[in-house]
């Protein structure tokens, strides 16, 4: 099944519409993805469509045109590569060490203008060492968990030490995790999130976690709904978690089209989206399209049209990080 593997990345298969001309009002795009050339091809092989001209997701000044942000987050998809579904690779390692290193170089090429996320699989035994290739030789700016495509469980005590080892790790080094929290069980939700605040985040030094797509896998479904309701129970209950910031990326939520496996919004869902939105409080809130799948433009106007954000509150949401 194409969702697990690929996570919020099938997404990109969607025709998009027509790219919003008008700039937009963010500052920042905090889940931007790159791909490089090699993995375009291995996608392709696979016989996923792509929508758009290689350069789209692959070109680090054609993505920074078409988000049009003062900056943005580039995500790596190297954690594809580990993947069950993708069949396995020979050489995974290199492929992971290169598709990171692409994501760095494309940063290095516009420092003042991207932070690169560098991905790992925490279950694989190089984690940690990619991780501090990461941070040390390519300078990365930040850690990209993915719990669906590396099929994470924190209910089992051996995934369970090793996330916990990649959370020391980014708060010994100051760098933020962007976590894809969902692993597509039937089950996930609030049993994951007591284990990792209870024994991941409680006892952990401050670390900036920004929790992707709400905390499940886009849309806003009730299963996104009951996971939000549990983080918010945590946040109110305990007082470990007050030093650590944690942010919930509101990409690939606010669904004005369909896409292989998600639906898009129903009018109502939009009406309890705002609603919870507001009950998270905006500065909670992190901004972010999963480019390629929106622009800012596009994604923005979705938020101020069909969740009727008003525009004191997309000032802050846009604003203010
Ligand atoms: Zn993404």
């Amino acid at each position: 099944m194409l969702i697990r593997v690929f996570g919020s990345i099938v997404l990109l298969c969607v025709t998009a519409v027509s790219l919003a001309a008008n700039p937009t009002g963010a500052l920042t795009d905090g889940h931007v993805h790159i791909l490089s050339p090699e993995l375009i091809k291995i996608w392709k092989g696979l016989g996923i469509p792509f929508s758009r001209p290689d350069e789209y997701y692959s070109d680090i000044d054609v993505i920074l045109r078409n988000t049009a942000v003062r900056r943005i987050d580039l995500i790596s998809m190297a954690h594809v590569f580990s993947s069950e579904d993708f069949g396995g690779f020979q050489n995974e390692r290199e492929l992971v060490e290169k598709e990171n290193s692409f994501v760095a170089a494309a940063r290095d090429k516009h420092p003042k203008k991207v932070r690169a996320f560098c991905s790992i699989d925490p279950l694989r035994e190089y984690a940690l060492a990619e991780l501090e290739r990461c941070r040390t030789q390519l300078k990365m700016d930040g850690i990209k968990l993915h719990h669906n495509a590396s099929q994470v469980y924190l209910t089992v005590p051996e995934h369970l030490e090793k996330v916990k080892s990649v959370f020391e790790f980014a708060a010994e080094n100051k760098m933020p995790i962007l976590m894809h929290f969902d692993n597509s069980h039937r089950r996930f939700g609030k049993p994951d999130i007591d284990l990792l605040v209870g024994s991941i985040l409680k006892e952990l030094r401050s670390v900036e976690l920004r929790i992707a797509h709400f905390g499940t896998s886009g849309g806003f479904s009730q299963r996104t709904r009951a996971f939000l309701n549990a983080f918010i129970e945590e946040l109110d209950a305990e007082p470990g978690l007050r030093k650590h910031k944690i942010t919930f990326d509101i990409s690939a939520v606010a669904l004005d089209k369909d896409s292989e496996g998600i639906r898009k919004l129903t009018d109502d869902e939009f009406a309890v989206l705002a609603k919870y939105i507001r009950r998270l409080g905006l500065k909670r809130i992190a901004f972010g399209t999963d480019y390629p799948l929106y622009t800012p433009a596009e994604y923005e106007a979705i938020l101020r049209t069909r969740v009727g954000l008003s525009e004191r509150e997309l000032e802050i949401l846009l604003k203010t990080k």
